[in-house]
């Protein structure tokens, strides 16, 4: 498996991607973003090694960037090294320039070089892992309902917690979710870890979802005549 750098970041540490799969649907998943939010980090390295032998990869191609925000990461901060809020930094219809976002759209290294990724790989769903102290749950932007109850349904299998939140209950301004869902029309999942979920159940919720989302059909592809009502 080899994963390739698609961007730097402000310190000089590398963006990195790995694309795994043959399939025409395609699915981004970010590791991470907020740079003190690193329970989904974790789970990267078992879901890119569970996606190479799966046998789902023949329909579904999934790129995998490890995490946006790796200065974040080191500094253990939700920022990256500019102190900018790279979850604000998004060229969306709700976008407030601000110290922590940004006097513009895509003026950090790191969502400029997601930004090219997503440009050139082209998602149907983007799948991107954070954490908070009320996790874990899913929520979700744009025409991602169904996507949503998938992932929580099959996390919900191995910790019953998990639970699909339609509205996180604060403005997002310029946030990754309403850039993609709402004015793209992507569907995004926004994945809510608890802080400091136990690793071994991240994970198990993780390919417990993933395989959900990647072995259901697309509804478009179920045959009306024999689905059920
Ligand atoms: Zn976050």
């Amino acid at each position: 498996m080899i994963w390739s750098r698609f961007g730097v970041s402000v310190e000089g540490r590398p963006l990195e991607a790995v694309t795994i799969g043959t399939g025409l649907r395609r699915v981004l998943i970010i590791g991470g973003i907020h740079g003190d939010e690193t329970e989904g980090l974790a789970t990267i390295g078992p879901l890119a090694e569970h996606l190479a032998s799966s046998p789902a990869l023949r329909e579904v191609t999934v790129c995998i960037a490890r995490d946006a925000n790796p200065d974040g990461t080191a500094a253990q901060t939700r920022g990256n090294a500019r102190r900018v809020d790279l979850n604000r930094n998004w060229p969306a219809s709700n976008f407030a320039p601000g110290r922590s976002r940004g006097i513009q759209p895509l003026t950090e290294p790191e969502t400029t070089a997601l930004h090219e990724l997503i440009g050139s790989f082209t998602p149907e769903l983007v799948i991107v892992f954070h954490s908070t102290p009320s996790g874990p749950f899913v929520n979700y932007d744009g025409p991602a309902e169904r996507q949503a109850r998938a992932f929580a349904d099959a996390a919900a299998l191995a910790d019953q917690r998990w639970r699909v939140v339609p509205n996180v209950g604060y403005p997002t301004p310029g946030s990754l979710g309403t850039y993609m869902g709402v004015d793209l029309g992507v569907p995004i999942l926004t994945i809510e870890f608890a802080r400091k979920h136990a690793p071994d159940s991240a994970w198990d919720a993780v390919r417990a979802c993933v395989d959900a989302l990647l072995s259901a059909p697309r509804p478009e592809d179920a045959n009306p005549e024999t689905t059920p009502r």
